[in-house]
C-alpha cells in the first residue's frame, strides 16, 4: 500500500530539530520506523487523517551512542536496541536491559527500533519503560523552545508528552550493590509481542535486601511497581525459604488484572524464576 504524501524532513543538528518543530506544526517525530509506518499504513487504511510532515531524527548524532561517565550511564534517544543489546557498557553494568534489548520482536526489527521510541510510543506492552522504572533511569526531553526536562522513568507514565516535547537521552545511576533481572514471555510463538513481563531490581547488604524495585509489566495497563512486596522484601534474607513468602505477599492486583489462569500461573512462575536467578 501506498503512503499518503508528506514532506520528509531530516535535522542534523538538536537545534535545527527544535526550529522545524516551532515551525510546522501538522507532523510526527519518526526514530526507527517500526511503529510510525505501520501506523500510517492503519490511519489511512481507516481513512483516518495522516501527518503532513514527517520529522526524522536519524542524522541528529547528537542522539545517539552510550557514554559512561563514572557511576552513570547516558543512552542517546536514537540507540538501536541491537546497539545497545552489543554494547560493552551496558554488558557490563545494565545487564537486564541487556536481556530485555536481546529478547525483544526480531533481529531486523532490533536493528531499526530505538530505545527512544520504544518508550516514547506509550504502548501499554513496550517492554523497555518497565526496565527504566526498575533501574530508576531519568528521562530527558527537549521542547521545541529547546528547554529542557527531566522526568523520572516511573513518573513518565503519567506525563503529558505533547507533540512539541522529545525523549533525547535516558540516564541510569549504577549502582554495584544491585542485581537486577528481567522476565518476559509470550504466549504464540508466532506474535512476538509480550504477554506479560517483570523487572526485579534487588540491592543487598550481607545477604540482607536493603532495596527492592519490582516492576510489573502485564502488558494491559503501564508497568507498575509492586510496593507490597518491595515493603515486604525489604530487611529479609534472600534465600529458599523466602521463595514460598514471595507468593503470599504479591500485590495481585497488578499481575491478575484482566489475567486468564495460564497468565496467573505463569506470572507466580516466572516471579520465583527471578527471585532464584537474584540469588543465584
Ligand atoms: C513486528 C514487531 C514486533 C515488536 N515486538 C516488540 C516486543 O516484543 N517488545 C517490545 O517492547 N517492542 C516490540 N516492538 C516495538 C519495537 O521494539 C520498537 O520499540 C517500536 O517499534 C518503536 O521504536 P522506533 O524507534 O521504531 O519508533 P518509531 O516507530 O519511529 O516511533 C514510535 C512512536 O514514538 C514517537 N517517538 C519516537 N522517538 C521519539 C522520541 N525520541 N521522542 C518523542 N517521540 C518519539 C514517534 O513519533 C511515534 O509516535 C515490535 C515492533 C514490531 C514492528
Amino acid at each position: 500500500m501506498l503512503l499518503n504524501n508528506f514532506t520528509y524532513h531530516s535535522p542534523v543538528t538538536l537545534s535545527e530539530l527544535c526550529k522545524l518543530c516551532a515551525t510546522i506544526n501538522d507532523y510526527k517525530i519518526k526514530a526507527g520506523g517500526t511503529f510510525l509506518l505501520n501506523h500510517l499504513k492503519a490511519w489511512k487504511k481507516r481513512g483516518a487523517k495522516t501527518p503532513a510532515n514527517i520529522i526524522s531524527l536519524y542524522k541528529i548524532p547528537e542522539l545517539k551512542g552510550i557514554k559512561k561517565d563514572k557511576n552513570e550511564i547516558t543512552i542517546k534517544a536514537m540507540t538501536t536496541l541491537t546497539e545497545i543489546a552489543e554494547s560493552s557498557i551496558v554488558d557490563k553494568n545494565l545487564s537486564a536491559l541487556k536481556v530485555a534489548c536481546s529478547s525483544i520482536a526480531t533481529s531486523p526489527i532490533r536493528n531499526m527500533a530505538t530505545i527512544g521510541g520504544n518508550i516514547a510510543s506509550r504502548f501499554v506492552w513496550a517492554e523497555l519503560l518497565a526496565v527504566m522504572i526498575a533501574y530508576d533511569a531519568k528521562l530527558k526531553f527537549i521542547g521545541r523552545d529547546k528547554k529542557t526536562e527531566i522526568v523520572g522513568a516511573e513518573d513518565f507514565v503519567d506525563y503529558k508528552i505533547g507533540a512539541d516535547k522529545i525523549l533525547t537521552e535516558i540516564i541510569i545511576k549504577i549502582d554495584p550493590d544491585a542485581k537486577v533481572v528481567y522476565k518476559r514471555s509470550t504466549k504464540f510463538a508466532s506474535v512476538d509481542k509480550p504477554f506479560l513481563a517483570l523487572c526485579a531490581n534487588i540491592r543487598t547488604d550481607k545477604k540482607k535486601i536493603k532495596k527492592a524495585r519490582i516492576v510489573v509489566n502485564n502488558c494491559i495497563s503501564f508497568p507498575q511497581r509492586d510496593n507490597k512486596l518491595e515493603g515486604f522484601l525489604e530487611g529479609k534474607e534472600l534465600n529458599s525459604a523466602l521463595f514460598p513468602k514471595i507468593a503470599e505477599n504479591m500485590d495481585y492486583r497488578l499481575y491478575d488484572l484482566k489475567s486468564d489462569d495460564y497468565k496467573k500461573t505463569l506470572f507466580r512462575h516466572i516471579i520465583k524464576e527471578a527471585f532464584r536467578e537474584l540469588k543465584g
